[in-house]
């Protein structure tokens, strides 16, 4: 068997531990005789499986007592409709920072649903930065304000929380979930697809502050009303059971790896040692600016992009794969999440030293 370092942006690599131990239960879950799989949401094991899933996110995370959590479907993509379909029932107003695709397509789906104002953005400078505190025109009536948290195309990420008055702030962290400690409390909302941190895809979790909990919209969705979710403890229909297992396992990894601190150190060590290397090459360059640099998504390029695809086509024959950028930003792009582990971005250092020698003869 050989596994390879996958740089996929998602979904992505899980440890090997969380596999291991799925695979050791998948026939026969604790003596149930079948596999987690295969049973039914409403069985006492499964009501087991996700409310110790619930407990571990809590404790990982530190979620305050007055959050619930939900385990839905449909990406965060349907977040994108599902928030505002929820949250814009006061003033009917929202503000939204557009710092990359994502955000972007969250704020053009949210215009079907309220007043929505740009509340800043970087699109100018193809986003390869995070608008600052002092650039945010802010509504004190708005119904919440929307950020993404890490903006995966492109390689930025909020340093900072943005200071909202009494209007919740909602938040993207699909792609930086469980990477470092978060300050829950600062958040009306987070949202997250599971495919990078969490697990398999298939699974969002919600985390909610109870008093944005109420009527929606008239026309939403019974599948999309976070608060007939909540009432039936995200079991109105069948929740995506193997994948919330899954998290499960994820989360027991997270806290054998010293929870999120722990993760954050290691996460930290292997973006300086590639950011380090981009820095000092005379052949790569990162491609956005240095206050605002993803510790998940690392995206840069070398000076054409011919050699781009060199780099590619050699790197995936050496068994690194998945690094070439989205299109939208070209180059290269290595997503390296929790289960990356320091070695695979060490041979990928390793593999640039002798790509940059072999090419600046
Ligand atoms: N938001 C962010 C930050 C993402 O990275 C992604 C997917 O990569 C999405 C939203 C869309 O997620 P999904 O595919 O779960 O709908």
């Amino acid at each position: 068997m050989t596994r390879i370092f996958n740089f996929s942006a998602g979904p992505s690599m899980l440890p090997v531990p969380v596999l291991e131990r799925a695979a050791a239960e998948m026939l026969d879950y604790e003596g149930s005789g079948m596999s987690v799989m295969e049973m039914s949401h409403r069985s006492k094991v499964y009501d087991k499986i996700i409310k110790d899933t619930e407990a571990k996110l809590r404790e990982v995370m530190g979620i305050p007592e007055n959050y619930k959590v939900l385990f839905l479907q449909g990406g965060a993509t349907l977040q994108f409709a599902m928030v505002p379909m929820n949250l814009l029932v006061k003033s009917g107003k929202a503000d939204y920072v557009v710092s990359g695709s994502f955000s972007g397509k969250a704020y053009k789906e949210a215009q079907k649903y309220g007043k929505i104002s740009l509340a800043g953005t970087s699109k100018a400078d193809n986003f390869n930065h995070i608008p600052k505190q002092e650039e945010l025109t802010l509504d004190p009536e708005a119904d919440y304000v929307h950020i993404c948290h890490n903006n995966t195309i492109y390689g930025t990420t909020f340093k900072y929380i943005p200071e909202t008055g009494n209007v919740p702030l909602v938040s993207d962290m699909s792609s930086c979930i469980l990477s470092e400690p978060v300050d829950v409390s600062k958040f009306g909302l987070i949202y997250a697809g599971a495919q990078k941190n969490m697990g398999p895809a298939g699974l969002t979790v919600v985390i909610i502050r109870e008093d944005l909990v109420g009527e929606p919209q008239p026309l939403t969705p019974v599948m999309m009303n976070y608060q007939e979710m909540v009432a039936n403890d995200s079991m109105y229909n069948t929740p995506p059971t193997y994948a919330i297992y899954i998290l499960g396992l994820v989360l027991d990894w997270v806290k054998d790896m010293g929870g999120l601190e722990g993760l954050k150190a290691n996460n930290e060590k292997k973006a300086n040692l590639l950011y380090d290397y981009l820095d000092s090459s005379k052949i790569f360059k990162t491609t956005v600016l240095k206050e605002d640099r993803s510790m998940m998504n690392v995206t840069f390029r070398t000076e054409t992009p011919e050699l781009d695809d060199a780099f590619v086509k050699e790197a995936t024959a050496k068994g690194f794969s998945n690094l070439k950028g989205h299109r939208a930003v070209g180059g290269m792009r290595a997503s390296i999440y929790n289960a990356m582990p320091v070695e695979g971005v060490q041979a990928l250092v390793d593999f640039m030293k002798e790509f940059e020698a072999k090419h600046s003869e």
